[in-house]
């Protein structure tokens, strides 16, 4: 059974990937329907929470420490394909934290990225492998410098393995953004991969998002752009990633701006300058997608404030299960 991590405190459980035997292929952190299933009952499905009522009993400070809530990120079809009947069979509320780029046609390519990586090569490593050949940079130094920030990232992600942190610490800090995709693209190219043939597969449409609302799942903000690093950004940058995000979530769903009141950080990045900017768009929950407490932030407390609520990657819950 599901402990709580041994942490008393309450937490969102953070889901991304579901594979099945068709398009949404097998990849790092993906589970199936039996995984998710098991998973639920690991938890304790009396321990989950509606997304509307794990709400309104945080804005009411009612939360019990042992109360949890289901919480889906990025937009992607699999949720939809794989995760959405099991909700609704078992009668789970769940939080959706969309990027909105996608409704414009101007998907990040992360998910493109990731299908990529999983389907055109034997394991991560030789996608790797590749790209650094790709790359073509001496980066022994870079990771000697960034040998203590691999180590802390590590305790910080423990279901990363250190070449996946030293991976995204290339494409994050050594590599801009199109810098990166440029080396991406040219990988595409090599393998003959057309990405546009994937989106409508792979990422939300404009119809799930309102199919969600309808069914009563909590759709909240994730960014417009998804940036990696989102506190990299300045104040105005953050503030139009936010504004650009709620003003399309209320446009696709038809409600109000001010009917969407949570939110969860993009790769968990954030500053003081998002957190008065979510509070100014009106947002009365953030998740953060950590479960420890960040010093180095000025936190106090693992839920440090009503925009900094933890959560537990599935990926760590899924290690424990087995
Ligand atoms: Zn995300």
């Amino acid at each position: 059974m599901y402990v709580n991590n041994n942490n008393n405190f309450f937490h969102g459980i953070m889901f991304h990937h579901f594979h099945d035997h068709g398009i949404h292929t097998k990849g790092q952190g993906s589970i199936d329907k039996d995984d998710f299933y098991k998973m639920i009952n690991f938890i304790g499905r009396n321990n989950i929470l509606d997304a509307d009522v794990f709400f309104e009993k945080f804005k009411n400070n009612k939360l019990k420490n042992n109360q949890v809530c289901l919480t889906f990120d990025d937009a992607i079809k699999c949720q939809i394909d794989i995760a959405l009947p099991i909700l609704e069979e078992l009668k789970i509320k769940s939080f959706f934290f969309v990027y909105t780029s996608i409704f414009q046609g101007k998907p990040d390519n992360l998910e493109f990225f990731r299908y990529f990586r999983i389907n055109y090569f034997k394991n991560v490593d030789e996608f790797y492998d590749s790209f650094y050949e790709f790359l073509d940079k001496d980066l022994k130094s870079f990771f000697e410098k960034n040998n203590k920030k691999i180590q802390q990232t590590k305790i910080k992600f423990p279901h990363y393995s250190i070449s996946d942190i030293k991976f995204r610490l290339v494409r994050d800090v050594f590599l801009t953004k199109v810098q990166y995709e440029d080396i991406m693209f040219l990988m595409f190219k090599d393998k003959k991969f057309n990405h546009n043939d994937f989106s409508k597969k792979l990422l939300f449409q404009k119809n799930d998002l309102k199919t969600l609302d309808n069914l009563g799942h909590l759709i909240g903000l994730h960014s417009h752009n998804h940036p990696t690093l989102l506190e990299k950004l300045t104040h105005d940058e953050q503030k139009s990633e936010y504004e650009n995000c709620l003003s399309s979530v209320s446009e696709i769903l038809d409600k109000p701006k001010n009917e969407i009141k949570c939110m969860s950080h993009p790769c968990g990045s954030y500053n003081a300058d998002t957190l008065k900017i979510l509070k100014e768009l009106g947002i009365e929950l953030g998740f953060k997608q950590i479960m420890t407490i960040e010093p180095e932030k000025g936190m106090k407390k693992v839920n440090n404030s009503f925009l900094e609520i933890a959560r537990q990657d599935h990926a760590d819950i899924f290690k424990r299960m087995n």
